[in-house]
């Protein structure tokens, strides 16, 4: 049976106010009466609902005013609802455990072996866990990444595989999973300074490349782009997928993940071939990138992995290569910069998954 009107309406506004909480941090009640729009008792009414099941507490805070007495902060209670995250990679998986609010209230990491098995891997995630009681589990991959299925990944070689059902045979629950470079932009949205942006494209550079797209704080629907396997050169090398000449493979992303620091120091340094390899490379991504900003029409691009060490070295490159094959209305304001929250923003936005999904089912 429908629930009534005003209990719909209540449910609403009671997830508006955690979500306003757990999104911007500790607020006075003025502050969200004006954020939110409601009148004051009945941000008054949820507090207290939200206060008696635990959500929310009411703190002394900062003072207003030079005279100004402390005011009361409303803020979450980060125990009151925890998510899982974990980011499997080549060689490492990491986990952390993210309170309501955002704080991270533990961290583990154990290494992973070269080529590793999935379901070795899920092995490893439930160790990581280790029965921790969460709300919510999000797994980020690097890949293709459709529902349960890890379709591909190039840099786990794992294809077609339900990675969904071996970590909730692992571990008992169910996970959601996500690639990592969309998870990575949801991070950045969220909890980075990508906020403003509508049309945010990250890459995300490991032993292979990958690609997520969020329109409006949102993974867009079926996200994940095979960046590394957009093919530049036709008669070029072998990629493991099978195709040849992937981006992936022409820019040496694996020689990259291993070692982008040693070449683009050398490069800074003046060394002839790092020097070379970093333009080439730079040029590789421009014109890959081209494809797929005509494609996508994004606002914002954000280098992050080992792609953030490669676009400093070679911005000039990368932006004249991206110039010569887009159409320049497409990049008049297109914004190409690194990632704010560097090597943590998957985890963050995994997180961030689980809790837009558990703060959407308070409604
Ligand atoms: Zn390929």
């Amino acid at each position: 049976m429908a629930r009534p009107a005003t209990e719909e309406l209540r449910r609403r506004n009671r997830s508006a106010l955690l979500d306003q909480l757990h999104r911007h941090g500790p607020q006075t009640r003025a502050e969200l009466t004006e954020a939110l729009g409601l009148n004051r008792s009945t941000i008054g009414a949820l507090a207290a609902d939200l206060s008696q099941s635990g959500h929310i507490r009411e703190t002394t805070g900062r003072s207003t005013g030079s005279a100004g007495r402390p005011s009361t902060l409303v803020e979450c209670v980060a125990e009151a609802a925890q998510v899982a995250a974990v980011e499997i990679r080549s060689g490492l998986a990491r986990l952390s455990v993210v309170g309501l609010g955002g704080a991270v209230l533990e961290r583990a990491e154990a290494p992973l072996e070269a080529d590793i098995e999935p379901l070795e891997a899920a092995a490893t995630v439930a160790h990581l866990l280790d029965g921790a009681g969460v709300a919510d589990a999000v797994a980020a991959v690097p890949g293709l990444v459709e529902g349960p299925i890890v379709a591909y990944s190039s840099e786990l070689g794992w294809a077609d595989r339900d990675f969904g059902t071996d970590l909730l045979k692992a571990t008992g629950r169910h996970w959601r999973m996500v690639d990592t470079a969309t998870a990575a932009a949801v991070g950045e949205w969220s909890r980075g300074d990508a906020g403003g942006s509508a049309n945010l494209l990250y890459l995300h550079g490991g032993r292979g490349l990958t690609a997520g797209v969020i329109v409006d704080g949102r993974p867009r629907c079926g996200s994940s782009i095979a960046l590394g396997h957009l093919v530049v050169a036709p008669e070029g090398a072998e990629c493991r997928c099978g195709l040849r000449g992937c981006l992936e493979v022409e820019m040496g992303a694996s020689r990259f993940a291993e070692a982008v620091e040693t070449t683009t120091v050398a490069a800074w340094m003046g060394d002839s071939v790092a020097r070379q390899t970093v333009r080439r490379s730079g040029e590789c991504l421009g014109r890959a990138l081209g494809a797929v900003v005509t494609a996508t029409n994004p606002d914002e691009i954000l280098f992050g992995g080992w792609l953030r060490e490669l676009y400093l070295a070679s911005a000039a490159t990368v932006r004249s290569s991206l110039a010569a094959t887009t159409l320049p209305q497409l990049r008049a304001r297109l914004r190409l910069r690194t990632p704010a929250l560097g090597a943590e923003g998957p985890l963050i936005g995994a997180a961030e998954t689980g809790f837009e999904a558990l703060i959407d089912d308070m409604r």
